[in-house]
């Protein structure tokens, strides 16, 4: 397959001079490596303040969490809706950190406008054009994850929606594809980072949480991912990972954030002086 031949006039780099580049509160997007953290869904405001506090101090430099969440089973957590977004917007003043969050309805694309600094686009809503349409009509960045049976075309034309219409402020997730394998959630495609690397100017992280599903994998995956070229990383953590309402499985702590927050940096050094 070769992306040139297709019909994508904004997301290849080939149409782009350099590499994506704008101001986030602190953030220098296409300069500074994106760690992302916080817990999968916002449970209460407590944990989620102190959370957001201790992944800043490992290193974290964006909060995520989820106030509307895309459950499986419509008798799973939804999310606190609005007062999960409150809650953001607290943890963000006290911790400094600009908050990513998941839009799961198009309806509530001006709400969300107002808690969040970046939108981000779940795995199953990346084919949703019409919302993706509305979130290249906003200001706000748009972090996209790919669908978890799409391939990069398919991943790249979600992003052309957004780019068209006028936001060309996107960040690409690598989030895990589903194949054969079931100890795994999914499987991390590094591949798919390091070619991303060549065929766009958007930044492209990684999320491992999503990708394995399991804790103890969540360090070998942020490193190769980091091998593989990623700009950043979002990682599902808590204070309490434990006791969180989703995705228990796949949260680390926020000490184990800070262990891998650390080797993050040294690989990131040592990649530097290749
Ligand atoms: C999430 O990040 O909370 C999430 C639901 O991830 P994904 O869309 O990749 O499944
Ligand atoms: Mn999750």
């Amino acid at each position: 397959m070769d992306l040139e031949k297709e019909n994508l006039k904004l997301v290849l780099k080939k149409n782009n001079v350099g590499r994506l580049n704008f101001k986030l509160k602190n953030i220098e997007i296409g300069k500074d490596f994106l760690m992302i953290a916080g817990p999968c869904s916002v449970d209460d405001e407590e944990s989620l303040v102190k959370t957001a506090l201790a992944v800043k101090i490992a290193g974290a430099n964006m909060l995520r969490g989820g106030a509307y969440k895309p459950r499986t089973s419509p008798y799973a957590f939804q999310g606190l809706g609005l007062r999960g977004l409150q809650y953001l917007k607290t943890a963000s003043e006290e911790s400094g950190l600009p908050v990513v969050t998941e839009i799961v309805d198009i309806r509530d694309v001006d709400l969300i406008a107002q808690y969040a600094d970046v939108f981000q686009v779940g795995s199953r809503n990346m084919h949703n054009y019409a919302m993706l349409k509305e979130l290249g009509k906003v200001k706000i960045p748009v972090l996209l994850k790919r669908g978890m049976q799409s391939t990069i075309l398919e991943w790249m034309n979600s992003a052309e929606y957004i780019l068209k219409e006028g936001n060309p402020n996107v960040i690409l997730c690598e989030r895990g594809v589903r194949t054969v394998e079931t100890y795994t959630r999914n499987v991390l495609d590094v591949t798919a980072i390091a070619a991303l690397k060549k065929i766009t100017h958007l930044p492209i992280i990684a999320d491992p949480s999503h990708a394995t599903g399991r804790r103890e994998l969540i360090e070998p995956m942020s490193l190769s991912a980091i091998m593989a070229g990623a700009d950043g990383l979002i990682i599902e953590a808590s204070i309490n990972p434990d006791r969180t309402l989703c995705d228990s499985n796949q949260t680390i702590s926020t000490d184990s954030y800070k262990n891998i927050a650390q080797k993050v940096q040294r690989l990131r050094e040592f990649i530097e002086n290749l």
